[in-house]
Parts: C-alpha cells; structure tokens; sequence
C-alpha cells in the first residue's frame, strides 16, 4: 500500500522580502505564508504531512498551523539540504515523497496529480515551466531559451531512492532535489508546472500574492437620528457644542452607526441593530465607538482589511467643516487606519426635508473591504 507524505521544509530564518520575521511566517491576507503551504497540501492522494522548521521557531510554528492535527515538526539544518534529510530520516513508512518549499505555497491539486502520475514509472518527477524571457550570459552573449526550463517545487521522488541519493550524495549543497537524485543515477521525468508555484521572495511577490487572494467588497450604511434637547451632540465620534443633540438608546452618533453598517454591509454580517439590539440595556447611552470598534474586529476576524470609508453627513446645522479633521482623527482611530483612509462629507439639504428643517440628522456611509478567500 503506497504512502505519499509532502515533506513541507519552511526551515528559512531569514527574508529577502524585509522584516524580521522569516517568510514562511509572514501573513498573507491574514494567514502565515505556513498556513496556506499546510492547507494547499490539503489532497486526497497526501496521506501525511511532516514539516521541518528552523530551530527555535517552535513558537511561531504553533501559531501558523492553528488547529492543524499535524505530527511534531523537525527541526532542519544549516542548509536547505540537511533540512531535507533531517525531514526524510523522519519519514517512516513512507513510499513516495513531495519534497516541497514554505515559499510556494499556492499549490494547484492538478501539479500534485501530475506528479504522482508521472511516478508510476519514474523514480522521481519535478513541475518545470518553460522559459519565457531572453536568456543571455553577464557577458551578454544569447543562450538559447528552448534548452532552459524553470523548476518549482514540490518535487515527487520514490521515497526510498531519494533517501538513498541524499546519503551518497557529496557534491555540495545542491540546489534542489532533483539534481541529488540525478547525481545518483535516479530517473527524473519533467511535468507541467504552474505559474502560482513561482516562489515568494521579494516584497513584490508577497504584494502581489495577496492582491491575488483578497476580494474587493463594498458595504453601504445610512442612519438617521432625530434633534432634540438635552442631549449632547456627537458626530464621527467627536462632541460638537450645539443647542440640541441627536437622540437615541446610545450616545445617536449616525456617522458612526452609518459606517458600522456600510462595515457589516461588506461582510453580509447584518445590521448594528443584530449587533447591539437597542433592547439590551447595556448599550443605552454607549460610546458608538464600540460598534465601529466591533465591526473593524469582525472584518480582521474574516481575514480582511478596511481599504477606504467614506461619509456624508446631511444636516441644515450644525456647521461639519470645522470639525471634520477630528472626525477623521477618531475614525482613523477606531478602525486603526491611516487618515488618509477616512472621508468625511457633508451637505445641506436646501432647507427641503427633515434635515433642512433641522429635525434630525442623517448619515450615509460607503466602506471598501479587502476580504481574505477562505478555502
Ligand atoms: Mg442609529
């Protein structure tokens, strides 16, 4: 009975891309770079997976694979090569192997079924695009493209040939697997790859990996409270000195319940009302900037992050001008946002309507979320 374990190595302890943190543990649209390897490895034909990591990453090993039932990882060497052979002598029972990297962790299911296939007669397999751009030496001599291929990870090898070229080979650190098995004398056949196996190593490619996985979304909120007195007036989380205040069960701030729907709005969350039922007595004269503060969770919770808001406040009075840079400042606060991030609008209604009678104050609110795809 054939066993196939992905022997997944994310050993690395530095980056290319910036930052302290090693790669394999940046997030992605919310998850470490680990986490998307672990559930792209997710296959019916991947009986186990055993991860080698760097010592003392222990910690952060824990944090990137969550709930994950996995086997205790090992921990790899110097070079990526002895992490690779820390990783096999672990493997027992093993009959083939995908040795495969941290940093390509976007795997389509179709390359692990290329590559078990092309196993049934080869000793190994590796997924290779072809070379695309001009290749010419330092010197700028041309080199003939067609002889060049492009080789990704993971790469599938008969478990116990590629222990035993790793234990003969004395070549060096080799670059990848492959070259181990060809070295000694295993048979290595070339498969499709795919572009989303192109390895993350600049800021770039990181940039670019998750504007691929985040999904634009827009919420739209509107609210409107009535004038009346004795009431303090709050707007956009900010206390404005007028003759009377909007009344309501919490502290009436429509800029703020606005956009805490336009927020729920993009998440197809349901409204402040679901939230924060006016019935509960806990939320009577509440600071609004709970139910911004909330929804802002729930986006982070969802793997997003808030792009852009922007609101219209329509009132006859008071004056908005004067103190919409606080606003935005409270705002900008409350969903942890650049200000830049944060519009604020207001308008008259021509003295027309409740708003220009000056009965009440409405708010409306357009909020775009970047949201995380969940597999
Ligand atoms: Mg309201």
């Amino acid at each position: 009975m054939a066993r196939t374990v992905a022997l997944l190595v994310a050993a690395g302890s530095g980056s290319r891309a910036g930052g302290d943190t090693p790669k394999q543990y940046r997030a992605i649209a919310g998850r470490p770079l680990l986490a998307h390897a672990l559930d792209h490895l997710v296959h019916p034909r991947i009986d186990a997976v055993q991860v080698v990591i760097g010592a003392g990453q222990e910690a952060a090993y824990r944090a990137a694979i969550g709930e994950r039932p996995l086997p205790s990882p090992v921990i790899g060497g110097a070079t990526r090569q002895q992490s690779v052979r820390n990783g096999l002598s672990a493997l027992g029972g093993a009959t083939r192997v995908l040795i495969h990297d941290a940093a390509r962790p976007f795997l389509p299911a179709a390359v692990i079924d290329r590559l078990l296939d092309a196993l049934d007669g080869k000793d190994g397999a590796v997924p290779t695009l072809p070379q695309v751009d001009s290749l010419a030496t330092r010197a700028g001599a041309p080199v003939p493209r067609e002889d060049f291929v492009r080789v990704q990870t993971p790469q599938a090898f008969r478990f116990d040939a590629i222990a035993a070229a790793h234990a003969a080979w004395s070549g060096g650190d080799a670059t990848d697997d492959a070259q181990v098995a060809r070295a000694a004398g295993y048979d290595v056949a070339m498969v499709e790859g795919d572009p989303a196996l192109d390895k993350l190593t600049y800021e770039a490619d990181f940039l670019r990996a998750e504007a691929a996985l985040l999904t634009t979304r827009v919420g739209f909120g509107f609210d409107v409270h009535a004038l009346g007195p004795g009431r303090e007036l709050w707007l956009g989380g900010v206390r404005i000195p007028h003759d009377r205040g909007l009344v309501g069960h919490s502290d009436a701030d429509v800029v703020l319940h606005a956009l805490t729907d336009a927020i729920l709005g993009a998440l197809a969350a349901g409204d402040i009302g679901d939230h924060f039922p006016p019935s509960d007595a806990r939320w009577r004269g509440a600071d609004s900037g709970l139910f911004l503060d909330h929804a802002r969770e729930l986006v982070a919770r969802a793997d997003g992050r808030i792009a852009h808001v922007d609101v219209t406040i329509i009132c006859e009075a008071p004056r908005i001008g004067p103190y919409r840079d606080a606003m935005r400042e409270r705002i900008a606060g409350l969903l942890r946002l650049d200000m830049a991030r944060i519009s604020i609008k207001a308008t008259t209604t021509e003295r027309l309507g409740f708003a220009g009678r000056g009965e009440g104050i409405a708010a409306q609110a357009v909020a775009t979320l970047l949201i995380g795809d969940r597999r």
